[in-house]
């Protein structure tokens, strides 16, 4: 089947202009039905498809919708992808259980839905230079479940995996690749690539990711394990005179005291928290440096 872009461009709703276009985010619309605007306060994307694989392009490529943020909710995991250099490509979708629940395992794309959005992910890439590896699920940008049928990938109805629909986007000869550079992916394991939790472009900021996160190592492109993180106990200092130390590893414990400078021992690591050999209570880890 050919495909072509139905122009229904718009600047009406768009909030930011500016689109550095260094990423494709796929969506899915999160409701039962096919539309193609943005909604009143801005949140959208740049491309619909429809479930008959009709694609409307909705605003232009400099637009920035707001579309991958975290919304004051969602918790960022990519380490650079945002609203600002992020193209958008909402799928319309089917849902035979709760519409109500991104957890709902009976949401589904159709197959005619999914083909061209293979396509215009794939002309996005040829005609921005956008490499496989930049093309991206919302919910690897921020925790959100979207598009639930491929953090699902359970299969339902005609909905593929997301790994098939990266297979069908790779290999193309006529695409550039955005950097030669290599990634180095903080994961749990390879292979279970949703527990990422960040990607760098240098190995220094990649280890600093895994020592911050008990069970992580760094993986090259290859998907070679390069950096495990050095077992508990590991030294810390607190990185300002407002570090507070707690009763428990979570915010809502209350505070002891303030952490004052010094090297303290990490013996223990839950919740991003770590417990002070002293005794005196958890800190948040985002908060102290490793020595
Ligand atoms: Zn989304």
């Amino acid at each position: 089947m050919s495909y072509k872009i139905t122009n229904a461009i718009s600047s009406s709703r768009v909030p930011a202009w500016g689109n550095k276009k260094k990423y494709i985010a796929v969506h899915y619309l999160g409701v039962v039905g096919q539309a193609h605007d943005l909604a009143s306060d801005g949140c959208g994307a740049h491309f619909y498809i429809y479930w008959d694989g009709t694609i409307y392009q909705r605003c232009s490529l400099d637009a920035v919708p707001w579309a991958v943020g975290t919304a004051g909710y969602y918790t960022q995991k990519h380490p650079e992808a945002n609203n600002y250099n992020t193209i958008s490509i909402e799928m319309c979708c089917k849902c035979d259980g709760n519409a109500a629940l991104a957890s709902d395992p009976k949401w589904y794309f159709t197959k005619e839905t999914q083909e061209a959005c293979v396509w215009l992910v794939r002309h996005l890439m040829g005609q921005l230079g956008i490499a496989a590896d930049h093309v991206l699920r919302h919910y690897d940008i921020v925790n959100k479940v979207c598009p639930a049928p491929y953090v699902h990938n359970n299969h339902y109805k005609t909905s593929w995996t997301w790994d098939e629909f990266k297979k069908k986007i790779a290999g193309s000869g006529d695409i550039l690749p955005a950097s030669t550079k290599p990634w180095y992916r903080v994961r749990k394991t390879w292979k279970n690539a949703s527990s990422q939790i960040g990607a760098f472009k240098t190995m220094k900021k990649a280890k600093q990711c895994a020592d911050q996160h008990a069970g992580y190592h760094v993986y090259n492109d290859a998907g070679k394990k390069v950096y495990t993180s050095s077992k508990i106990p590991y030294k810390v200092e607190p990185k300002s005179s407002n570090v507070p130390i707690r009763t428990g590893p979570a915010k809502t414990y209350s505070r002891v005291q303030m952490c004052p400078a010094g090297t303290y021992a990490i013996i223990e690591e839950k919740n991003g928290f770590g417990r002070l050999k002293n005794g005196s209570g958890w800190v948040y880890l985002k908060k102290v440096t490793r020595i």
